[in-house]
């Protein structure tokens, strides 16, 4: 009982000496020596008192490591002719994990906004192909941009896509989608805007030199619906998401 009073823990004395024992060499080592992270009280504090330790300490770290993107943020102003400000961008960042539950959806939408897809530009750049030109019009360079929306083979499909998605009864998806919309993400409230923005543009990077073929990408609609369902299926939300996606049979 002392023990436990005097360390505030609540464990005693043998599983505690016990736990110290099954510790790796390399560990205590590591924690004995001095580059260990400094950590604030109050990031303690917080730490502390909440349910979800790993994920507030995950967050804490991400903070203190990640930089936000100035330069691919600028180019993308510089190439889209708009400028938006800071808290608008922080919201299109955050909007990645709220769109879609799929790492890979996420992973693909956070390329974009970092600018880090490989476009047939870039090929030729690092001289990995003869030709910059677009995979389907073969007119124009093949920029982030003009692949996913300005090329006039994107631009049927893509009408094609919002009229069908509209005309399905049980969602509210409003087809007036502006470019930036499109690329970067929605800003407002609107997760199926979003979320048909992003499985259409990743369907369209998935399939270079062939041109989109619409009743190839409702079934990778449905691929996804019943992925992240899955994903969701022992969440809290589970139901919520189910009505979400009610409209797609
Ligand atoms: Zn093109």
């Amino acid at each position: 009982m002392e023990f436990k009073n005097n360390y505030d823990i609540s464990c005693d004395y043998l599983s505690y000496y016990g736990l110290i024992q099954a510790l790796p060499i390399t560990w205590k080592t590591t924690l004995r020596g001095q580059n260990l992270v400094k950590i604030k009280e109050s990031k303690l504090v917080t730490i502390c008192n909440t349910k979800k330790e790993t994920r507030a300490t995950y967050m804490d770290l991400i903070d203190e490591v990640c930089e936000f993107p100035h330069n691919q943020v600028n180019k993308w102003e510089e190439e889209l002719n708009n400028y938006f400000p800071i808290a608008q961008w922080q919201n299109l960042f955050q909007n990645i994990y709220i769109t879609a539950k799929s790492a890979k959806l996420r992973y693909f939408q956070f390329q974009i906004l970092h600018r880090t897809l490989v476009t047939n530009r870039k090929l030729k750049l690092w001289n990995i192909k003869n030709s910059e030109l677009c995979s389907f019009c073969e007119l124009e360079t093949e920029r982030i941009s003009h692949l996913l929306y300005d090329c006039l083979h994107v631009k049927i499909f893509w009408y094609r896509v919002k009229k069908y998605v509209s005309e399905q009864p049980g969602n509210q998806f409003n087809p007036y989608i502006s470019k930036e919309d499109f690329l970067l993400g929605f800003s407002g409230d609107n997760r199926l805007v979003n979320l048909i923005c992003l499985v259409t543009k990743q369907y369209i990077y998935s399939c270079p030199g062939n041109f989109p073929n619409f009743a190839q990408y409702i079934n990778k609609l449905r691929d996804i619906k019943h992925s992240e369902l899955y994903i969701a299926r022992l969440g809290e939300k589970y139901e919520q998401l189910e009505s979400f996606w009610d409209w797609l049979k």
